[in-house]
């Protein structure tokens, strides 16, 4: 496996745990966030449940207040009702429409019951319709409380979904469950603030004394009222942020003067004619004393609100940052594997291929040529001088084997005919005669020597000998086959070794030579050149490893040698061959 696959393997595993881990963290951040966020969505509905709910206690109060009127009822107070009404109303439906799927997953609590809820008030109203419709005089005291009961009624079908609302809120932000037990005791309080003063409707429309009845639910809600008080107390003790003025305001006007009132009306209601107090009158006194439980209860909200926003806009600047610390942090780790890679591992590995082409000789492999820097810059510059060094080897090995090869070839070469010389003629001859050929079996040795060239000396200059040594030596050379070991044996003597099928063909390239020799015509300066002659002696041998070791070529060198002078004894310009056979141009 490669170096490079190796750390991108490396690599991979050791960005995978970061991406993991950066990847958890992100989504652990974004279900904070998705959380903080539910919890402010599940808040807004909260709020929307406790206000359809104050709005549904209020609309009693403009109801009380016309089932104990006389007809014909004012034109102010049938507009004071439908206000109530269209107000819980729109209340209702926004709450609804807080409470669809697509707003947020914790707000889907309980449609169906405020659904039933609202179709109970309808149907409640008309009730209480049908009471107003009559005279003051027929309307009966059990429908006057059932009519004032119905509508009670409906407030705790909301309780379901505004505590499963609350519950969510706290489950996205634990911090609001203060203001949101706050913020539900006061709308309780609210709640049974408005019980109490409808408790009052039927004595008040009948302009009778408070019954027995009337007395027990008028003690059982002052005593819930107690309660809610005291719980309300606990909850706000040491905590500045709620003991506000809004908190004063609530104790002084409803727990002071609301419920001083009301404990008046109970007093006058216990004489024989009642209290002499309509509900409408009541309601006009004890109603706005309870807007300071309202605005304690907006109070706390406002502060639960702004906390559920602040935790949500903590969760999104957390997420922001969790998710931009991540990328950087995979950007740095990305960034730095891939710069490690081109900086050191790219390098390195053409490193060893080009160190890898000089050791096995190729100087033709390119040094790249990459703007690195520091340690990397300095190792390709000493590959560079060792390629450089590399290439400086080769050549004057090169020129060494060059040199020794031209020594060589000097050494074996005669220098004026560029024959071979008599020492490399012995040690070829030795090799020739050693080689396996059933073709040519037999080995001839042709020796010969140019007649009279002392004269061709003497007569046309030394210069002119040589040029006629050169020019024998290329009819040699035209005149033998490639296969013929051909040297000049000494002076003015030649010697052709070849392997032939038989002496005929040796003889025959012997007398061919013969006749060329003769045939050709030596240039002279300042004359019409001449001619000249030369006698051969052909000797025979069967060509042999065990023939060929020193004394038996040596044997044929002298037999040649012999033959040659037994040729110029017979008169020259003739082919003396072993066993005696002569060619000449005689008739
Ligand atoms: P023969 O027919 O008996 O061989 O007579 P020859 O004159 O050829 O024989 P000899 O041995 O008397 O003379 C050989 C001559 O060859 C003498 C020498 O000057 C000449 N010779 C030898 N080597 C060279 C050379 O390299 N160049 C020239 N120009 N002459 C050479
Ligand atoms: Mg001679
Ligand atoms: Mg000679």
């Amino acid at each position: 496996m490669s170096i490079d696959r190796r750390f991108s393997i490396s690599a991979t595993a050791a960005l995978f745990p970061v991406l993991l881990l950066c990847g958890w963290l992100v989504v652990h951040e974004w279900r904070a966030y998705v959380g903080a966020d539910d919890a402010l969505r599940a808040f807004e509905a909260y709020r929307a449940g406790l206000e359809a709910v104050e709005k549904v206690s209020a609309e009693r109060g403009p109801t009380n207040s016309l089932l104990g009127q006389a007809l014909p009822i004012p034109q102010a107070m049938m507009l004071s009702l439908r206000r109530a009404r269209d107000d819980s109303d729109a209340r209702i439906e926004k709450l609804l429409a807080m409470l669809q799927a697509d707003r947020c997953q914790s707000c889907v609590v309980e449609p169906a019951r405020i659904a039933e809820a609202r179709s109970e008030l309808a149907d409640a109203r008309a009730n209480a319709d049908r009471l107003i419709d009559l005279p003051l005089a027929s309307r009966r005291e059990r429908a006057l409380t059932g009519a004032v009961d119905r509508m009670i009624g409906i407030v705790p079908q909301f309780a379901p979904a505004i505590n499963a609302l609350a519950a969510n809120v706290v489950k996205g932000d634990a911090g609001a469950l203060n203001c949101l037990i706050l913020a539900t005791l006061s709308a309780d309080l609210r709640e049974y603030a408005g019980q109490l003063g409808s408790h009052f409707t039927a004595a008040l429309t009948a302009r009778r004394p408070l019954d027995e009845d009337d007395q027990l639910a008028i003690e059982r809600t002052e005593g819930r009222i107690d309660q809610l008080r005291a719980l309300i107390d606990a909850h706000v003790r040491g905590r500045p942020a709620l003991n506000s003025l809004a908190f004063d305001r609530m104790n002084r006007e409803y727990f002071g003067v609301g419920i001083a009132y009301i404990t008046d009306v109970r007093r006058l209601a216990t004489r024989a004619g009642g209290a002499g107090i309509s509900p409408g009158q009541l309601a006009n006194r004890y109603v706005p004393q309870m807007r300071s439980i309202s605005a304690f209860r907006d109070q706390v909200l406002d502060l639960a609100q702004t906390e559920v926003r602040r935790h949500r806009e903590e969760a999104m600047a957390l997420l922001a940052g969790s998710a931009l610390a991540s990328f950087l942090l995979i950007a740095a780790l990305l960034s730095m594997v891939m710069l490690f890679r081109r900086r050191v591992i790219r390098p390195l590995l053409d490193a060893t291929r080009v160190i890898g082409a000089i050791a096995n000789g190729d100087l033709t492999a390119e040094v790249p040529a990459a703007p690195y820097r520091d340690e990397v810059k300095a190792m390709f510059d000493a590959i560079d001088v060792l390629k450089a060094n590399s290439v400086e080897r080769d050549r004057l090995e090169r020129e060494r084997a060059s040199l020794i090869y031209e020594l060589k070839t000097m050494a074996e070469t005669d220098f004026l005919t560029r024959l071979l010389n008599r020492r490399a003629f012995e040690s070829r001859a030795r090799a020739t005669c050693a080689e396996q050929n059933a073709a040519a079996p037999e080995l001839a040795l042709i020796m010969f020597d140019l007649d009279h060239f002392k004269k061709i000396n003497d007569t046309y200059g030394h210069d002119t000998g040589d040029r006629a040594l050169q020019i024998v030596a290329a009819l040699c050379r035209e005149t033998c086959r490639p296969s013929d070991i051909v040297a000049r044996w000494g002076g003015e003597e030649f010697a052709v070794l070849s392997r032939v099928h038989d002496a005929a063909q040796a003889l025959a390239i012997a007398d061919r030579l013969r006749r060329r020799i003769r045939e050709t015509r030596i240039p002279f300066e300042g004359g019409e050149g001449f001619t000249m002659t030369a006698s051969f002696g052909v000797a025979f041998g069967l060509a042999s490893a065990s023939a060929c070791d020193s004394g038996d070529v040596g044997r044929l060198f002298r037999r040649a040698d012999r033959l040659l002078y037994q040729a110029k004894e017979a008169g020259r310009d003739r082919v003396v061959a072993d066993p005696t056979t002569v060619l000449d141009d005689a008739p």
